[in-house]
C-alpha cells in the first residue's frame, strides 16, 4: 500500500509531540523510524494505526484519506516489542485469531495458518503455548499472527527490543527477508541506529517531533542534511574551529562553523606511510579499544579527541605513541547549511 502523510501534528496539552511531519512511502518498502527517546516515533505510528487521532494533517492510504477510519478498517497488522501473544492460546490459535474474528471458514483458516507457520519456520510448534517458546520464536508467532488477515501495512514498534543480542541479529535478517518475500509495506520503530541501517530500505530520522531526514541508510550516512542526523548516525567527532587543522584552513571563511569527522576519514600511522605528507599533523594515542576485528583508537590533537579505527594487520599501537594524522574529509555545518570539505 502506498502511504502519504501531510502536515501531521500531534499536540498533548501544550506539548507538540509531532510537528508538521510529511512523507510518502512506496508500496512494499520497509521503513525504519529512528530517533532518540521521546522524539515522536511511537506517536506517528499510533496515528497511522488509528490508535491516536492527529491534531491536524492528513493520512492517506492508497489515495484515500483515512483519518476518520477506525483501526480495524485500516488494513493494518501490528507487532509490538512485548509480543502481546495470547498466553492461554497455542501458536495455531494465536495465528488464526484475526481470521476467526473476520469469520473465515475453518478450511480457509487452516490453510492460511499452516502456510504462515511454514513461512515463519514454526512448523511442528503449532500446538505449543507461548511460554514453551524462545523469545525469537514468540516474535515470529507475533509476526505470523499480524500477517494472517493479509494486512496492507505492517507496523512494528521496537520489534526486537526484548530479544537477546545474538538472536536479535538473526531475527532482523529473517524479518527483512520475510517482509521482502511477502511484499508488504512495513514501518518499524527503533532507537537503535545499527538496526535501522541493517534492516530498513529507507530511514526516517525523527527528533523533537520533526522529520529531520528521510533516505536510504547509505544516503543518510553519506549525506546527512542536519547536524543532528550526522551525529546520530555513525560514530563521529565534533570539532569547533576546524580551520586549526591542516588541510581545513579554508573553513576560516565561515566563522562559527562546526565540523563533524567520521572515523573512516581519519588515517593514522607513520609519516612515511602518507601520500600527502604536507597535509598531516601530529597526535598522541590516548586509548585503544579492541573491537574484535579492529582497534578503535582515540587520538589527541591539542584539545581535540579524534576517534578512528585501525586494522589488526598494522603495527600495534600503545597509549602514548606519537602518530601522524591525516583527515580526508569533514562535514561542515552552520545555522543554515551543511557541506562536505575534502582534504586533497
Ligand atoms: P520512545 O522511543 O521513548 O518510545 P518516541 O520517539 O516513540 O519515544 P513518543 O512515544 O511518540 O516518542 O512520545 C513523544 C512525546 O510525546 C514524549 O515526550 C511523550 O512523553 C509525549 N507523549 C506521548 N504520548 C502522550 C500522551 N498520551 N500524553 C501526553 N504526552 C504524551
Amino acid at each position: 500500500m502506498h502511504i502519504e502523510v501531510r502536515g501531521l501534528k500531534k499536540q498533548f496539552g501544550d506539548f507538540q509531540a509531532v510537528n508538521d511531519v510529511s512523507f510518502e512511502i512506496e508500496k512494499g518498502h520497509l521503513i525504519g523510524l529512528l530517533g532518540p527517546s521521546g522524539g515522536g516515533k511511537t506517536s506517528i505510528l499510533r496515528m497511522l494505526a488509528g490508535l491516536e487521532s492527529p491534531s491536524s494533517g492528513d493520512i492517506i492510504f492508497h489515495g484515500k484519506r483515512v483519518n476518520d477510519l477506525p483501526p480495524q478498517e485500516r488494513g493494518i497488522g501490528f507487532v509490538f516489542q512485548n509480543y502481546a501473544l495470547f498466553k492461554h492460546m497455542t501458536v495455531y490459535d494465536n495465528v488464526s485469531f484475526g481470521l476467526k474474528v473476520k469469520g473465515q471458514s475453518k478450511e480457509f483458516i487452516r490453510e492460511r495458518v499452516m502456510s504462515l507457520v511454514e513461512l515463519t519456520g514454526l512448523k511442528g510448534f503449532e500446538h505449543r503455548y507461548p511460554h514453551q517458546l524462545s523469545g525469537g520464536q514468540r516474535q515470529r508467532v507475533a509476526f505470523a499472527r499480524a500477517l494472517a488477515p493479509e494486512p496492507q501495512l505492517l507496523l512494528l514498534d521496537e520489534p526486537f527490543a526484548a530479544i537477546d543480542a545474538k538472536i536479535r541479529t538473526e531475527l532482523r535478517t529473517w524479518l527483512k527477508d520475510m517482509i521482502e518475500r511477502v511484499g508488504i509495506t512495513s514501518i518499524f520503530v527503533t532507537h537503535d541506529q545499527e538496526e535501522a541501517i541493517e534492516v530498513a530500505d529507507e530511514i526516517m530520522i525523527i527528533n523533537k517531533g520533526r522529520l529531520e531526514q528521510k533516505g536510504s541508510p547509505w544516503e543518510i550516512y553519506k549525506n546527512p542534511q542536519t547536524q543532528f542526523v550526522a551525529s546520530f548516525i555513525g560514530e563521529s567527532t565534533i570539532v569547533e574551529n576546524i580551520e586549526r587543522l591542516k588541510g581545513f584552513e579554508e573553513a576560516a571563511n565561515w566563522p562559527g562553523t562546526q565540523a563533524l569527522i567520521r572515523p573512516e576519514y581519519i588515517e593514522i600511522g607513520k609519516l612515511s606511510e602518507f601520500r600527502l605528507p604536507s597535509a598531516t599533523f601530529q597526535g598522541t594515542v590516548k586509548h585503544l579499544h579492541f573491537r574484535g576485528s579492529e582497534w578503535m583508537v582515540e587520538v589527541q590533537v591539542g584539545d581535540i579527541k579524534l576517534i578512528t579505527y585501525r586494522s589488526l594487520e598494522k603495527d600495534v599501537l600503545q597509549p602514548g605513541d606519537e602518530v601522524t594524522v591525516l583527515i580526508h574529509r569533514a562535514y561542515l555545518f552552520n545555522d543554515s547549511d551543511t557541506w562536505i570539505m575534502e582534504n586533497r
